[in-house]
């Protein structure tokens, strides 16, 4: 194990994001003291709605994290699958109970501040792990074998924290990934996502219970509820020419509108609703480059961003984080060797969850023949069916 002097040093993970938090819960259960850095001052309320399958909810069921939850939780019944040309109901995916029973454990909506927030609280009760905010983390300086140094800005200072390895959890823009050799860049996917979040009480019954995916020729939306069902959480993806690296740059609703101009009147009529709306340049990182380099190792979306046509995101990173928390205990010698088995054993399952997503950006966007092919099977799918199609992601176990 390294030393220095008598004090074992901690393990820093750059992000407080989804799955740096989970990571940090993982790794504190191994036995190690764990540094959380992230360059926000505040971790703010910014985001919407994200989907916690049954493989993200068994990591967090065993980090005791569900009951504090389940309050911010909606568990829709069924996903009702749409045209967004006709209105027409093409076909429905059983959720809710149904997946409960099936894999053991809940399918959610929540949304990321409330997920966050629980991970956060969490976090801040247990002993051996410290969060730092507005810490951007920049570098990993070696000054002996085993003498590690994570160098972060903090104020306007450059500061180093010492450190047996540096956990990448720092999302779709990270800069730890500049430290792994080869790894590429993000890359814009010419499409962005219009997010809204509505109180249900303004909207009309019809637009609640199920969750909603509307598919038109170019240009998707997903509805459902989250905050314990007290919120609409609506994502209206087309393509733009737009980029930018944030999570929280105001749209314009008179432009997602136009962009709508063909739909249905009733989903445009939702999309005139919320006073407010964000847009987020849709963004992927390729997964099959290399994620770990050293003492340093990524995860979540830093190591394989991934579209969010599979919704699939926070839950990879959930699973990284539990993976690789099993890959290192306190005890470990050979860190690098540790990160390099971790990174072998999630490398194929986010890549091929990465590559679905990419099949369905382009399926959930189809027109003409292949649109109708399309839509002629959803019709005649059953809801269990089109549900079981998803049982390879959703029956994970962080124990295999
Ligand atoms: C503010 C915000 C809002 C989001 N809202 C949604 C949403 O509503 N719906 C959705 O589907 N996805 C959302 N996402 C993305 C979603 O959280 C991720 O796709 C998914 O959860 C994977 O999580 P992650 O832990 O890999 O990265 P993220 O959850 O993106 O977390 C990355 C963290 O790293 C921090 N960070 C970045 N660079 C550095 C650095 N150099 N040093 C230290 N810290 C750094 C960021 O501040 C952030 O807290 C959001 C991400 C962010 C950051």
């Amino acid at each position: 194990m390294t030393k220095t002097g008598d004090v074992t040093p901690p393990l820093a993970i750059a992000g407080a994001g989804i799955g740096g938090l989970t990571a940090a819960l993982a790794l504190q259960r191994q036995g190690h003291e764990v540094v959380v850095l992230d360059r926000a001052e505040q971790l703010s309320e910014v985001g919407a709605g994200l989907q916690l399958s049954p493989n993200a909810c068994s990591v967090l069921d065993e980090l005791g994290l569900l009951g504090t939850l389940e309050p911010f939780a909606y568990s829709p019944d069924c996903l009702q699958i749409r045209s967004g040309k006709s209105g027409d109901l093409l076909a429905k995916v059983q959720l809710g109970n149904y997946l409960k029973q099936r894999h053991g454990h809940p399918y959610w909506v929540v949304h990321r501040a409330d997920l966050q927030g629980a991970l956060l609280k969490r976090v801040q009760e247990t002993p051996g792990i410290t969060v730092q905010l507005g810490a951007e983390v920049t570098d990993l300086a070696s000054t002996s074998f085993d003498n590690l140094s994570c160098t972060y800005m903090q104020g306007g200072q450059k500061q180093s924290l010492s450190c047996r390895a540096l956990i990448g959890a720092d999302g779709v823009w990270s800069k730890t990934r500049r430290l792994i050799p080869d790894h590429g860049n993000a890359k814009f996917s010419g499409q962005v996502a219009y997010r809204a979040t509505i109180p249900v009480e303004k909207v009309p019954p019809r637009w609640t219970g199920d969750s909603g995916l509307w598919l038109h020729q170019a240009s998707h939306l997903v509805h459902y509820q989250i905050r314990g069902g007290k919120e609409l959480n609506i994502v209206a993806l087309a393509r733009e020419d737009w980029q930018d690296e944030t999570w929280s740059a105001p749209a314009d609703k008179t432009a997602l509108l136009h962009l709508f101009k063909d739909w249905p009147a009733d989903v445009r009529n939702l999309l005139a609703l919320p006073d407010r709306w964000l847009k987020w340049a849709l963004c992927s990182v390729a997964g099959d480059g290399p994620w770990t380099h050293g003492h340093v190792a990524l995860l979540g979306d830093a190591a394989h961003a991934m579209l969010p046509f599979m919704a699939q995101g926070a839950a990879m990173a959930i699973e990284d984080a539990a993976i690789l928390a099993r890959h290192l205990p306190a005890s470990v010698d050979n860190i690098p060797a540790a990160l390099r088995a971790y990174e072998r054993q999630r490398k194929p399952r986010a890549t091929r969850i990465q590559g679905r997503s990419f099949q369905n950006a382009k399926t959930f966007h189809m027109s003409g023949l292949p649109g109708f092919a399309r839509d002629t099977v959803l019709r005649l799918s059953s809801p269990r069916s089109l549900s079981a199609k998803f049982d390879d992601i959703y029956g994970w176990k962080p124990a295999g």
